[in-house]
């Protein structure tokens, strides 16, 4: 339900009135409220406003994080998204997404979905000097949040050895979501001091094999991939390594029924065109189909282990929060997420922060498994 005030906010803004109600109606938005401030979320998106996107009480808009495109053939893809021109390579950091906004006097961190998440709302200015919203609170931050301890993610970038960091990778107006063009990004970043993604510099077309070379040091270094971003912003493309595909397979293999078919069949593919564009034979293509065929495998095997010996197919995760009840605020909103977690472990570091140990039970996936092993046929 969206109450009227909202309702004639939404108006205003330019939703029209039908797809406003079909919207209510198949519940695309819902109000929410996040320590007395009222916003509405978009599930789906409707003229202008992407899926994710915010509006608060007092009328701030934040759009919704768009979509990247997806190159799969990185010398033909980078042809046809980019043509001639040159463009940024930044980093491709694994975390989750987050929106930074300050709404009234309160600064807020947005998930992808437009939830404002209790945990990362705590820590971010841990990482987000506040002086930037001061000067500029017409902008909205977004960036990775990643790390070991993450609440969403269960790896982090090997890089970061503890905790989670914010790391920025595009900054947009509020209202219109047009991004600034990197050159300001980079100096606001620097001005302010808030952490960036790691950028590799410009490259165009003509410099292949310098990113074929880079894609190679990366996925040997374990990381995700990259993000390219023309100067203004308006052609962005992201190309993942083949350590990524095979990495999250394997962390997806463990909840192997918890995830849909499109999940493993899209990093397969990823890999297998990565081993046909670079033309990879002999030894080095049977590591990567030994390494892919064991990530598919053996967590799944291992999961089916757990289960048929009467355990439960689970995932268990650590934070570092100031106050015990943000861990609470935590439970709460995986709730609404449709998500069951409990809190296992409270540990005082000592520091002003504390770590909260969380698990999360898969019930689908441990029936489907505990079905089979006991002999269900088809
Ligand atoms: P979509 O397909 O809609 O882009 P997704 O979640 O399926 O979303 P991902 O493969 O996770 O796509 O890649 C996009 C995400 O990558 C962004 O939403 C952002 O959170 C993250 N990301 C990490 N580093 C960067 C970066 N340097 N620039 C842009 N996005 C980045």
């Amino acid at each position: 339900m969206v109450s009227s005030g909202f309702k004639a906010m939404l108006l205003k803004l330019g939703v029209p009135e039908e797809r406003l109600s079909v919207l209510e109606g198949k519940g695309g938005i819902v109000e929410d409220e996040f320590n007395g401030i009222r916003y509405v979320r978009f599930r789906d998106s409707a003229k202008g406003f992407r899926r994710g996107t915010v509006v608060f009480e007092n009328g701030d808009v934040v759009l919704g994080f768009p979509h990247i495109k997806r190159i799969i053939h990185l010398e033909n893809g980078i042809r046809r998204v980019f043509k001639n021109r040159t463009f940024y390579v930044e980093e491709k950091v694994d975390g989750y997404n987050v929106r930074v906004v300050k709404v009234r006097d309160k600064i807020l961190a947005l998930t992808r979905g437009g939830f404002v998440c209790p945990f990362t709302t705590e820590r971010i200015p841990d990482f987000v000097n506040e002086e930037f919203f001061r000067d500029y609170p017409n902008l909205v931050l977004a960036g990775e949040m990643a790390g070991p301890e993450s609440p969403y993610i269960v790896e982090g970038p090997p890089y970061i050895k503890e905790d989670i960091q914010f790391f920025l990778f595009d900054i947009q107006e509020k209202g219109t979501g047009r991004s600034l063009p990197v050159e300001e990004r980079l100096g606001l970043a620097e001005e302010y001091g808030i952490e960036h993604v790691e950028t590799f510099g410009v490259y165009d077309r003509s410099k292949i094999d310098e990113l074929y070379e880079l894609i190679e040091r990366l996925s040997r270094e374990r990381r995700e991939g990259i993000v390219m971003k023309t100067p203004d912003m308006r052609r962005i493309a992201k190309y993942v390594t083949p350590y990524a595909n095979i990495n999250d397979v394997r962390i997806g293999s463990h909840i192997f029924f918890d995830l849909p078919h499109g999940y493993f069949m899209g990093r397969i593919k990823r890999l297998a065109f990565y081993l046909a564009e670079r033309k990879v034979k002999g030894e080095e293509f049977d590591e990567y189909a030994r390494a892919l065929g064991k990530a598919l495998l053996r967590p799944f095997v291992e999961s089916i282990h757990e289960v048929a010996s009467g355990g439960e197919v689970e995932e268990v995760f650590t934070v570092r929060v100031k106050s015990i009840s943000t861990a609470h605020k935590m439970v709460t909103h995986f709730e609404r997420l449709g998500v069951k977690i409990h809190i296992e472990d409270i540990e005082d570091l000592k520091n002003g922060y504390w770590r909260i140990t969380f698990k999360r039970v898969y019930p689908d996936a441990t029936r489907e498994m505990r079905e089979l092993w006991n002999g269900l046929a088809f």
